[in-house]
């Protein structure tokens, strides 16, 4: 039995995937609890080619390796920032930034025309080498002015019509409950148990 690297220095995305493994024989581990302090270069053009580039270097380790990379992709920008997203304005990686270019790069466009959505793709890589990926989509609107303090990156402008609020002014929970990060966390849960035969 292999135990399960996820391929990330944050924190919060580790949590993530660690209650979401709790009830199974797996033990996991996250590139800081091995000492991996490397960067690695995300230079995939899709979500699925940068998660699985993140994956494989935890599988090359003689783990399963697991990974996500995820964006905003807006229909009127064909899609972009898409794989950008986190640096759509620059580096270093800055949400205010990203967002006011975010702004005027719609700032003519109908609203009729401002659909957007996240895209969250999860990677899960074993050391023989078999690959599978899961994607979670969560639609709605890029609106004219930030609204709302909660989430991050561009929740201030997404805005959900299902919640009729943007992902700022929702709860954590509600969040969770919609998000496309939850929504490739579901599928994945289901789709590793099922490859595992595990419960
Ligand atoms: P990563 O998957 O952590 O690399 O995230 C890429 C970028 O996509 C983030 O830095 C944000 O700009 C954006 N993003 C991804 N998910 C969300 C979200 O749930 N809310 C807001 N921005 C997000």
């Amino acid at each position: 039995m292999y135990d399960i690297l996820i391929a990330t220095h944050n924190k919060n995305k580790a949590r993530e995937f660690g209650q979401l493994l709790k009830d199974t024989k797996f033990q996991f581990k996250t590139f800081m609890d091995i000492g991996y302090d490397k960067e690695i270069v995300e230079d995939g053009k899709t979500f699925e080619e940068n998660a699985l580039i993140k994956a494989r270097v935890a599988a090359s380790m003689g783990y399963i390796g697991l990974a996500d990379d995820s964006g905003l992709c807006v229909d009127y920008l064909n899609g972009a920032p898409g794989v950008y997203s986190a640096r759509y304005a620059g580096e270093p990686c800055d949400d205010e930034k990203n967002n006011d270019k975010l702004l005027d790069a719609l700032k003519d466009v109908p609203n009729e025309e401002r659909t957007a959505r996240y895209v969250c793709v999860i990677a899960c890589v074993t050391p023989e080498g078999e690959e599978f990926c899961c994607k979670g989509v969560c639609s709605g609107l890029i609106i004219r002015e930030r609204r709302g303090k909660g989430g991050f990156g561009y929740d201030p402008l997404f805005f959900f019509p299902e919640f009729n609020k943007t992902f700022a002014e929702i709860s954590p929970e509600e969040k969770n409950s919609v998000s496309h990060r939850a929504i490739a966390l579901k599928l994945f849960e289901s789709e590793f148990k099922r490859r595992l035969n595990i419960i």
